[in-house]
Order: structure tokens, then sequence, then C-alpha cells
């Protein structure tokens, strides 16, 4: 079975990094049809610190490398996201305790608490046209391998566009918020993608 350590993890957060940089106009773009246009200065922000506080000081496991970087993300990033994705990274951190290293099966078990916790935080369910509706179905897939948990994030972001939203800023639109892709499950498609670019080398 294989094992991924600190190092791994902070390899996925530099990844996660990068897809937020790369994708950040397109996140922009999405969140200013039903939102207000921040999601993507929001993200490159956060992540950008989260790098920054990883290098500077490398945590020595999985579970501190996740709640390092959740910690860093609710205090940098101002909008509903960062709270979001810091208690995501922050109880996903958690469960996978003080491990020195993790197996898949670990972290999604540790993922599916993570999002959980998020649920609790936001009062969301799958549906309701918000990161969940990519978050929820990815931690179950990663029970099969990344690239099926990368697949699932994806195909949920998607389903996305025919909703209308319930939570967020979005849910003010009503009707008007039906048509578009949601930013944030779009913004969770792009973390899974980035954890299982690493995973695969
Ligand atoms: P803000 O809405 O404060 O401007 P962002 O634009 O950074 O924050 O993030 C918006 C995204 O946050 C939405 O697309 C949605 O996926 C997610 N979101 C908003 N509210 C909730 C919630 N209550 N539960 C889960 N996700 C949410
Ligand atoms: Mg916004």
């Amino acid at each position: 079975m294989n094992e991924f350590d600190a190092a791994f993890f902070r390899r996925w957060l530099a990844a996660a990094r990068a897809a937020v940089d790369r994708e950040a106009d397109h996140l922009t773009e999405l969140d200013s049809a039903i939102g207000d246009a921040d999601h993507g200065a929001n993200l490159k922000r956060g992540f950008a610190a989260v790098t920054e506080v990883l290098d500077k000081e490398p945590p020595a496991t999985p579970g501190a490398v996740l709640t390092t970087a959740g910690r860093q993300l609710i205090s940098t990033v101002g909008g509903a996201s960062g709270p979001l994705y810091g208690t995501l990274l922050r109880h996903t951190g958690k469960a996978l305790g003080e491990a020195a290293s993790v197996t898949r099966q670990d972290l999604a078990t540790a993922l599916a608490a993570g999002v959980a916790a998020v649920g609790q935080l936001g009062g969301a369910q799958v549906g309701d046209k918000t990161m969940l509706d990519a978050l929820v179905p990815a931690a179950e897939a990663l029970g099969d391998s990344f690239a099926a948990a990368r697949d699932a994030a994806e195909a949920g972001a998607l389903a996305t566009v025919p909703l209308r939203a319930r939570k967020g800023r979005a849910s003010y639109l009503g009707e008007r918020s039906v048509g578009h892709q949601d930013p944030g499950a779009t913004s969770s498609a792009l973390l899974i993608a980035a954890l299982a670019e690493v995973a695969a080398g």
C-alpha cells in the first residue's frame, strides 16, 4: 500500500496554488455571473499565503500540513470560501492525526470528515450549488482512486450548471443563478485535480 508523507501534501498544495493561479481569471468570471467577481482573487491570495508558510516552516506530518494550510486560508481570505476551505483543510488534517504518513484510504476517510465540517459550517447540502457538489462525490470516490475522485469532482462541478443556488451570495439571485457553473465547485474540482496530478507523480 502506498503511503503519503508531509512532503507529498506540500506538493499537493503547491500544485493547487499553481492551478488556482492559472485558473484565477476563469474563477473570477464564474463568480462575476452569480457572485461578486472575487473568487479567483480570494483563492490566489489564500493559496499564495499557504505555500509561503509551508515553505518557511515545513510541518512534519500530513495532518499538520493541512491544519496549517487551513488556518492560513481562514486568516487571509475574506470571502465565504476562506473559512469554508480553511475548515475543510483543518478538519481533514485533524482527522489524519499525527501519523508521519497516511494511505489514500486514510485520506478518503479524513476528507469525508473535512467535507462534513464544511456542511456543518455553511449549512449546505449536495444540490445547493456550492463547493459541496464537487467535494462530497470526490471524497466518496477517493475510496476507489485519485483519478476517480478527480473525475467525480469535475462531474459534480459541471452538474451545478442547471441548479438554483440555495446557499451563499449566488442564492440572492434565485432563478437567475440557473445556467451558470458554481465558482466554488469549480475551484474544488481544481484542488482535487491537483491531488490526482501529484499522486500520479
Ligand atoms: P463570497 O461569496 O463571499 O464572495 P467566494 O466568491 O470566494 O466568496 O466564494 C464563493 C463560493 O463559496 C461559492 O461559489 C460556493 O461554492 C461557496 N459557498 C458559499 N456559501 C457556501 C455555503 N454556505 N456552503 C458551502 N459553500 C459555499
Ligand atoms: Mg465572491
